[in-house]
């Protein structure tokens, strides 16, 4: 079991955690709440050895103290972070990806069957093996990357939002992993914007406001809640189902969104329903009603024809202006804010779509790897 007592942390003298006290137990699943910026990224991070502010509490793992030690040591001792936004390496193959989880000596001794284990749960990663990573769909890089942190064998897994950016359909197969993940025996700490969802495979909940737990109960009661519901279910929302048994293990369909009837719109009414009037009755009234021309001020009265003339001395000058850009093309120098300028293509000065380099940090880079 995963136990966290007092847990603070802060960056400078801003608190990120304050207090936080928590049990995970093997085969639960337990879900963190909380609105953005309330330490919900800062509580997995401490746990997992990582959070770059000052951290004070006390971390155990089945009675083990896990407080001060280094990260690698956390994962070697049992409990693996899945950070939010994966992390996964795009240009290794998913089995690459898998091996590279398995790099603590606990792991590595058994990592054949680990691996095994990794492909019983997500069978498609075994079918993938050999695919880069990067050309996966969000959900399969989010199995991935959850493959690989189980690659370290762990007793408590720690997912931070895992089913960010992922569409219905993928949200449903990732939570469906996670219950199988949960029916081997490992532990998990999920943080989750997807409350609905993540409520009705959890056991249990934390609701973490400003940095300190005010809430914990079964996901159950959390869903009955109303201040749960009102603040990350949506108010109005049902009454939480009933979640017991072997229907715990069954993901329910996410709630559709909202969509637009564009059928039931009010149809867009042309300018000319909306007055009831065709425009050339319009035209032919207003003739009429005005008795024809208005007398124009002196000044600036054109006739008719001066007008003709002034008009198409206009467009010559716009069709000038419009060849000699052509002709000489944009400038050939790039502004100097233009940090990384975009290469030419051989047919002159049409530009190919921007190239985005990605550099990898190193280890040795960053005071802590993340
Ligand atoms: P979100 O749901 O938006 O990801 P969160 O609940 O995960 O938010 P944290 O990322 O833990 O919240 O951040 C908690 C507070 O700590 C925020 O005010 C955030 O700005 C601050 N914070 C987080 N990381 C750092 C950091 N490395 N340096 C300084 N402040 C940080």
């Amino acid at each position: 079991m995963l136990e966290v007592r007092s847990l603070s942390a802060s960056y400078g003298q801003h608190p990120a955690l304050n207090e936080v006290s928590l049990k995970v137990s093997p085969g639960e699943i337990v879900v963190i709440l909380g609105a953005n910026g309330a330490g919900k990224s800062s509580l997995l991070r401490a746990i997992a050895g990582i959070c770059e502010g000052h951290v004070s509490g006390e971390m155990l793992l089945d009675g083990a103290s896990l407080s001060g030690l280094g990260p690698d040591k956390i994962v070697e001792s049992g409990v693996a972070l899945v950070p939010e936004g994966r992390g996964i390496f795009g240009d290794l193959t998913v089995r690459e990806n898998l091996l590279l989880g398995a790099y603590s000596q606990r792991a590595r001794d058994s990592e054949s069957n680990n691996l095994e284990r990794v492909f019983r749960l997500f069978p498609t990663l075994k079918e993938r093996g050999k695919q880069v990573a990067r050309t996966m769909s969000g959900g399969e890089q989010q199995m991935v990357a959850i493959g690989r942190a189980m690659m370290s064998a762990p007793r408590i897994l720690l997912l931070d939002e895992p089913s960010l950016g992922l569409s219905p359909r993928l949200c449903k197969e990732l939570f469906r992993s996670l219950v199988a993940v949960r029916e081997i025996g490992v532990g998990i700490l999920l943080v989750e914007q997807n409350a609905r969802q993540s409520l009705v495979i959890a056991d249990r909940g934390y609701v973490l406001e400003n940095s300190r737990i005010i809430r914990e109960n079964s996901a159950q009661s959390l869903m009955s809640d109303p201040a749960v519901q009102k603040a990350y279910l949506g108010a109005g929302s049902s009454p939480a189902k009933e979640v017991t048994g072997t229907e715990r293990n069954v993901v329910t369909e996410v709630p559709p969104a909202p969509t637009i009837d564009v059928d039931r719109r009010p149809a867009r009414r042309t300018a000319e329903q909306q007055i009831s009037l065709s425009i050339d009755d319009l035209v032919t009234k207003a003739s009429r009603s005005s008795g024809g021309p208005r007398p124009r001020h002196p000044a600036t009265s054109v006739s008719s024809s001066g007008h003709d003339a002034a008009l198409k001395a206009i467009l010559r000058e716009i069709e000038t202006a419009a060849r000699e850009a052509r002709k000489t093309g944009p400038s050939d120098e790039e502004p100097e804010s233009m940090p990384c300028p975009l290469p030419r293509t051989k047919r002159g000065n049409e530009r190919p779509a921007p190239v985005i380099e990605i550099y990898r940090r190193f280890p040795g880079d960053a005071k802590q790897g993340s």
